[in-house]
């Protein structure tokens, strides 16, 4: 007996591609037989966590037998305090992604589309295409634009109509870093009809330096009903292995989301650890200070080389090879430099690196010196 599982899937699973993470160490190492890597391939604080989020872990342990509080309540509260905001607009996920695939179900149906830019970050399409939506994909701004390769506002606001249910823009977006300034995306805001729900991904927030004039998204939750933030602790505050993330809406939007949210989405480790890290605030400037410098540090070797990049205000930056970024990063490789080619985001020739210590990234840099020279 066969079955025939490609013509059971549903059809937007059915031509899915799947989302392609960075390479792991342990990989490279099997592959390689390298044992001296660094990873500078999924935008991780090369400072790990908080220790105050460690000895959080290390005291749960114990409770692993028990469930955990499927309200997420501590961590809820210690946000509310921490942001201002009363906790029923608050929506725990199981890392953002999580938060990105519930405003999916809860407001995506196969009648409805929704939007986003061209780049933009890869768990949009298959949020969108796995509840059988249709994705519309902005043009982004040209190779000669100012914020090149950027989310284009009117671009976007162009593929709305009357099917469109959500918006997806990742502020700054990943991979280019690039961002939309606070008077485009209030104007975009403004612009949307109140029935289209505005995804602002501040993945990177943390890092965003206040003379970019980056938004903060939050402080538009009163004034667009319509808008949900979403924020994780993946990114600055170094827990990406355990996944815990969290939306900001109106309560009622965070009601839906929490209606289709699994009753235990965020495990008992990550709560305590993101609760603990929210605390220590001298943590979280000293790994945002570290990746200050190693951006100079990047942004001082690509004037040397000389390479063009992306203008980023995240910890990561998306600089143009001149060649096939995959080639480039095959090569790195070998050098026990794990990079993140970007040709399935539509940038060939761009690799995107991620900044870490001052030790890694002249190891990158010193290898990628060494390949353009060859
Ligand atoms: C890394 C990233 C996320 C966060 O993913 P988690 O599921 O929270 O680890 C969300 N959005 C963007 C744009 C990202 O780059």
């Amino acid at each position: 007996m066969t079955c025939d599982f490609f013509s059971l899937a549903a059809p937007g699973v059915r031509t899915l591609q799947p989302y392609q993470p960075g390479k792991p160490e342990s990989e490279l190492r099997r592959e390689y037989g390298l044992t001296d890597i660094i990873k500078l391939a999924s935008n991780e604080n090369p400072l790990g966590p908080s220790p105050r989020a460690l000895t959080a872990v290390r005291e749960a342990l114990n409770g692993l037998a028990r469930y955990p509080d499927g309200n997420g309540f501590e961590l809820k509260s210690a946000l509310s305090a921490k942001l201002g905001l009363s906790m029923a607009m608050l929506t725990l996920g199981n890392g953002s992604n999580d938060v990105l695939e519930l405003v999916a179900r809860a407001f995506l149906t196969p009648e409805h589309e929704a939007v986003f830019s061209e780049h933009a970050f890869a768990v949009y399409p298959i949020v969108t295409q796995a509840i059988g939506a249709t994705a519309r994909i902005a043009k982004a701004h040209p190779d000669d634009h100012a914020m090149p390769h950027g989310h284009d506002p009117a671009a976007m606001l162009a593929l709305i109509n009357d099917r469109t249910r959500v918006v997806f823009i990742a502020n700054p977006n990943n991979p280019t870093g690039t961002w939309l300034k606070t008077a485009e995306l209030e104007a975009f805001l403004a612009a949307v009809p109140e029935s289209v729900i505005v995804v602002v991904d501040e993945a990177y927030g943390e890092y965003v330096d206040p003379a970019a004039d980056c938004p903060n998204a939050l402080h538009w939750l009163e004034r667009f009903p319509n808008l949900i933030v979403t924020r994780t602790f993946s990114k600055a505050y170094g827990l990406a292995g355990l996944r815990v993330g969290y939306a900001v809406s109106h309560p009622q939007a965070a009601d839906l989301l929490n209606r289709v949210r699994q009753p235990f989405n965020v495990n008992s480790l990550a709560l305590v650890a993101a609760a603990a890290a929210l605390d220590d605030i001298s943590h979280l400037e000293h790994s945002r200070a570290l990746n200050d410098a190693g951006m100079q540090q990047f942004l001082d070797a690509c004037r040397q080389w000389p390479l063009r990049w992306l203008p980023s205000v995240g910890n990561f930056l998306c600089v143009d090879v001149g060649r096939p970024g995959r080639e480039v990063f095959l090569e790195l490789l070998k050098r026990g430099v794990i990079v993140r080619p970007v040709d399935n985001y539509d940038l060939p020739d761009y690799l995107r690196i991620s900044i870490g210590t001052a030790a890694e990234n002249a190891r990158c840099i010193d290898a990628l010196s060494d390949i353009l020279k060859g």
